[in-house]
C-alpha cells in the first residue's frame, strides 16, 4: 500500500460536485502536484487530506491509518497556504517554535530543531527579525520552516508561491524541490500553474471538473498528453486534423474538413525550412521574442499554426516571410475527446 491514499474521495457543496471519486496513491518521498484549472477541486481536495473540509465519501489513508474524519490536528500534517499566515508580533525564531511549543517539546530540543530548520530553510541569519522586516521570498521560507519543523508525515502546499513575482517565483520552485529532497519528506502541491508542477514534481495529477483526468510524470505528461484539454493545458499545443496512413500510424489530413483524429504538435517540434520545402506551407503574421525563444505564429491551409525556435542569436524571420513547416511525424500525438465539461 502507498504511504498517502486517496480512495474514491469526493466532496459535495448542495449541487456541486467539488470532488468526484478521486483515486491516488502517493508513495513515501514523493513530490506530486495537483494541477488544473480554477474551480477544478484542486485546494477542495487538500482540505481533505489537511481536515479542515469533511470528505462526504471516500477515504484518506496515512501510512496504513484510516484518517478520513480524524482531526486536523490528530493527523500532524505540515500546511503551507499562499498567504502567509505568520504572527506579525513575533520573530522569525518564534513563529518557527511555535508548533513545538504547543506541542510541549522541551525547550533545548525546541532550540535545536528551530536552528536546524532555519539553516536548511537559509534564515539562520534572519531568525531574530520580524515578518514585516522580510521579503516575500523569506517569509514564504519562515511558512515553510514552520510547517517543516514538527516534522510532519506529509507537507501540503497550496498554491504556496502565487503571492512572488515571476523571478522570485521560479528560484522558490527550485528551493522548494532542494528542501523537499533533502528532508525527503512526502509533498503535495496544489498548482494553477502548468510550468510550476512541471518542473519540480515527480508525478502530476490533472484535475479538471472534480476528476483527475490523467496522472503522469511531468516529460510524459507533456510528451504524452491523453486528451484535448490536458494538451492545451499543459504547454502550448497545436491540434490538427488527422487520419492513418495505410500502416496505421496517425498522419495530418491536409485536406479540407474535419479528420477522424485530432492530433497534438508542440510548437517545437516544428521546424522551419525555405518555403516550397516540408509538409506543409505557411506565412508569418506575427511573431514574439520571449528571451530564449521566438514565437511564431503562422497562417496555413490547415489555419493558425504556432512554432517556437530557439534563439541561437541568429536574426529572426520577418513577418510577411513565406516558409515551409516540417516536423517528424513520430512526435504527432493522438488525443482522445475531452470527456469531463471543461
Ligand atoms: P482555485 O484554483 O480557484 O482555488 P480549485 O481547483 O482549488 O480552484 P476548489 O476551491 O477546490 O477549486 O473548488 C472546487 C469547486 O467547489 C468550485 O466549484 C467551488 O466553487 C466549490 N466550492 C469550494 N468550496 C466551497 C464551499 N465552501 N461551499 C460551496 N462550494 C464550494
Amino acid at each position: 500500500m502507498a504511504f498517502l491514499q486517496l480512495e474514491g474521495l469526493s466532496k459535495r457543496y448542495g449541487a456541486i460536485d467539488a470532488v468526484v471519486a478521486t483515486h491516488l496513491a502517493v508513495e513515501k518521498g514523493e513530490f506530486v502536484s495537483l494541477l488544473g484549472p480554477s474551480g477544478c477541486g484542486k485546494t477542495t481536495t487538500l482540505q481533505m487530506i489537511a481536515g479542515f473540509v469533511d470528505a462526504t465519501a471516500g477515504r484518506i489513508v496515512l501510512d496504513g491509518r484510516d484518517i478520513t474524519h480524524a482531526k486536523p490536528s490528530s493527523r500532524g500534517l505540515g500546511v503551507v497556504f499562499q498567504s502567509y499566515a505568520l504572527f506579525p508580533h513575533m520573530t522569525v525564531r518564534d513563529n518557527v517554535a511555535f508548533g513545538l511549543r504547543m506541542r510541549k517539546v522541551p525547550a533545548a530540543d525546541i532550540a535545536k530543531r528551530v536552528a536546524k530548520v532555519l539553516e536548511l530553510v537559509r534564515l539562520a541569519q534572519h531568525a531574530d527579525r520580524y515578518p514585516r522586516e522580510l521579503s516575500g521570498g523569506q517569509r514564504q521560507r519562515v511558512a515553510l520552516a514552520r510547517a517543516l519543523v514538527i516534522e510532519p508525515p506529509v507537507l501540503l502546499l497550496d498554491e504556496p508561491l502565487s503571492n512572488l513575482d515571476a523571478n522570485l517565483r521560479e528560484e522558490m520552485q527550485f528551493e522548494i524541490r532542494r528542501i523537499q529532497c533533502e528532508v525527503g519528506i512526502t509533498t503535495l502541491m496544489v498548482t494553477h500553474d502548468q510550468a510550476e508542477a512541471l518542473s519540480i514534481s515527480d508525478r502530476v495529477v490533472v484535475m479538471q471538473a472534480g476528476r483527475v483526468t490523467q496522472i503522469d510524470e511531468p516529460y510524459k505528461l507533456y510528451e504524452h498528453p491523453r486528451t484535448r484539454f490536458i494538451s492545451g493545458f499543459v504547454g502550448k499545443a497545436n491540434m490538427l486534423p488527422g487520419d492513418r496512413d495505410n500502416a496505421g500510424q496517425p498522419q495530418v489530413r491536409h485536406a479540407a474538413g474535419d479528420g477522424e483524429l485530432t492530433l497534438s504538435l508542440r510548437p517545437e517540434k516544428i521546424d522551419l525550412l525555405e518555403a516550397g520545402n516540408g509538409r506543409l506551407q505557411g506565412r508569418i503574421v506575427t511573431r514574439y521574442f520571449l528571451g530564449s525563444q521566438w514565437l511564431y505564429r503562422l497562417d496555413t491551409a490547415l489555419g493558425e499554426i504556432t512554432v517556437v525556435r530557439r534563439n541561437d542569436g541568429s536574426a529572426p524571420l520577418a513577418e510577411g516571410t513565406s516558409v515551409g513547416l516540417d516536423w517528424q511525424a513520430d512526435l504527432l500525438r493522438v488525443l482522445a475527446a475531452d470527456e469531463v465539461p471543461a
